[in-house]
């Protein structure tokens, strides 16, 4: 019995025998041939790769199509292809040469502290994996589980992750990745229990081997004995009967032993996870990550972002759903759209880029606007830092509007507008600011960050990270404060809204609305409602 740790990606027990991902084979039962052959055997893999990719896009989810989008470009980029291509007029193998220009590629990206980039860098390997596979003769569903297991691995890809049967995957630990990669967050929207940065010594585990997970302390135990098995097995047990005991929450109101309602509403990237959501009791959503979108690569066009729009709104069914306008920059880069800047969490994201870029601001907010007519729709605007920020961004709303009215496009005037308060600046001005705003919802995420001067994706400063600290319990407060004043809905929408302990700490300081991950949404419930709050 080995007892190995990583970081938590997603909370969760698991336990089952080892399947190991290991992609490494050794080039040498390659024949090269000359450089003509291997450059026409090279670009037939790109046409085979990109039409196998196609139609993984065809049944993807929303967020892993921008994903195998994306892929596709990077097999359409001319200065990857031409230095493969170099490589192969040199008399390297095509595979060998695709396998290098990955390899000197993704270092490059990777070599740059981003988090965001580090997870295009998997994609790019992703991609070229796929065609130094058609070109060697592999198969290219690499990851195909015939029976439950706990997948160990170096790192893990989106496709992995897509083409495989999720039901049979009772956790993930990889040796590297990292938390925001799309592996993780695919684990976290499912639920599936999963530890990174566990270490190469996982890869040497013999597949069969049976191992227990323990997500939320990062804990992995290799071949437990026959006690260490069974206390395993105890505790799924008991986490199994906790998920049905809590399923009668789901239709109830959240209302506290002393009477207090609290609405609680779930955060979402696309119409799938909101049917999830409702599924799951969630009273609308609270902040669906437009960006999502954006990240492929290719830029959605007005009726492109309607359609989703309207399509998230019909999941919802009719509950409130409060979309965020483009929130990219800092640790979410988008290929020729965002700049590279020296210290981008203070850079030109949220807010910032789309009153830089006020084409594709308007862009969006029209098909939001039009979209509005599909349901009960909030806009909500990220990183407002000032009160002349939101007068800014209210003045291209009005345009807009005369814009679509002159047009005589139909639109929904029903549309409200709040702010995501997440600066210090924006917790200091509330009051200001709750006089335009029509809702605030506190992203703790980033205004634990930028109050605590501690990178949110740097887990060197991870201790500083404190979203119960009284420095953020106190900025709630004001902002809780000056919402009643104004006698606007406030809410909490940052990630430790997901765990009951913080979640009821931010209750008793006046919260009346969160927002957090389907998963944790019945946790928190039964929480709440076993807790006196206004006296406790
Ligand atoms: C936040 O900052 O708390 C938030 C919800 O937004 P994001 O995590 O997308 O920055
Ligand atoms: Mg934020």
């Amino acid at each position: 019995m080995r007892e190995l740790y990583g970081t938590t990606a997603c909370a969760g027990l698991a336990l089952g025998p080892a399947k190991v991902l290991l992609r490494r084979y050794s080039p040498l039962e390659r024949i090269v041939q000359e450089p003509l052959r291997e450059t026409s055997l090279f670009e037939a893999a790109v046409v085979v790769a990109k039409d196998e990719i196609s139609k993984l896009v065809e049944r993807a989810s929303d967020q892993d199509k921008a994903i195998f989008t994306f892929q596709i470009e990077v097999l359409s980029d001319r200065g990857l292809l031409d230095e493969i291509l170099g490589y192969i007029a040199t008399g390297t193998g095509a595979a060998a040469a695709v396998e290098r220009a990955a390899g000197i590629y993704a270092a490059k990206i990777r070599s740059i502290p981003d988090e965001y980039l580090a997870q295009r860098a998997g994609d790019i390997q992703d991609a070229c994996r796929r065609v130094v596979d058609i070109l060697d003769g592999r198969p290219r569903e690499r990851l195909v589980l015939t029976e439950p297991c706990i997948l160990l691995a170096d790192e893990l890809l989106p496709s992995d992750l897509i083409s495989v049967d999720r039901s049979l995957l009772l956790g993930i630990v990889t040796a590297g990745g990292s938390t925001q990669s799309h592996a993780s967050i695919i684990a976290r929207t499912f639920g599936i229990p999963a530890i990174v940065l566990a270490g190469p010594e996982i890869l040497s585990v013999a597949d069969g081997t049976s191992c227990g997970l323990d997500g939320a302390l990062g804990q992995i135990i290799i071949d437990p004995d026959e006690a260490t098995y069974a206390r395993c097995a105890h505790r799924i047990h008991l986490s199994r009967r906790r998920s049905l005991s809590l399923e009668k929450l789901r239709d109830p109101p959240c209302v506290t032993r002393d009477g207090e309602r609290v609405w609680l509403f779930a955060n979402c990237s696309g119409p799938e996870d909101i049917q999830k959501a409702v599924d799951l009791g969630a009273e609308g959503v609270g902040l669906l990550r437009s960006e999502f979108l954006f990240l492929g690569g290719a830029l959605p066009d007005e009726e492109q972002q309607l359609s989703f729009y309207r399509d998230c709104l019909r999941a919802a069914g009719g509950r409130p759903v409060t979309i965020r306008t483009l929130d990219i920059g800092s640790d979410k880069t988008v290929a020729g759209l965002t700049a590279e800047e020296p210290n981008p969490a203070l850079g030109l994201r949220g807010v910032r880029f789309s009153l830089a870029r006020e084409d594709l601001f308007s862009i969006q907010l029209s098909a939001l606007l039009r979209a509005g007519l599909e349901g009960p729709l909030r806009v909500m605007f990220p990183m407002i830092a000032s009160p002349e920020d939101l007068s800014r961004v209210m003045g291209v709303v009005e345009t807009v509007r005369r814009q679509l009215t002159e047009q005589q496009v139909p639109f929904s005037d029903k549309v409200s507008f709040g702010i995501m308060v997440e600066t210090p600046a924006a917790v200091l001005m509330a009051e200001e600011l709750a006089r335009e705003a029509a809702f605030f919802s506190v992203g703790t995420n980033d205004l634990t960050q930028y109050l605590h001067a501690a990178d949110r994706v740097n887990p060197a400063v991870q201790a500083y990270f404190t979203p119960d600290s009284p420095a953020v319990m106190r900025a709630l407060r004001m902002v809780v404060e000056a919402a009643g004043r104004h006698r606007i809905p406030v809410s909490i929408c940052g990630e430790s809204a997901g765990d009951p302990d913080t979640a009821l700490l931010y209750v008793r300081a006046g919260i009346r609305q969160l927002s957090l991950a389907a998963p944790s949404l019945l946790e928190v419930k039964a929480r709440l409602m076993d807790e006196n709050i206004l006296m406790g």
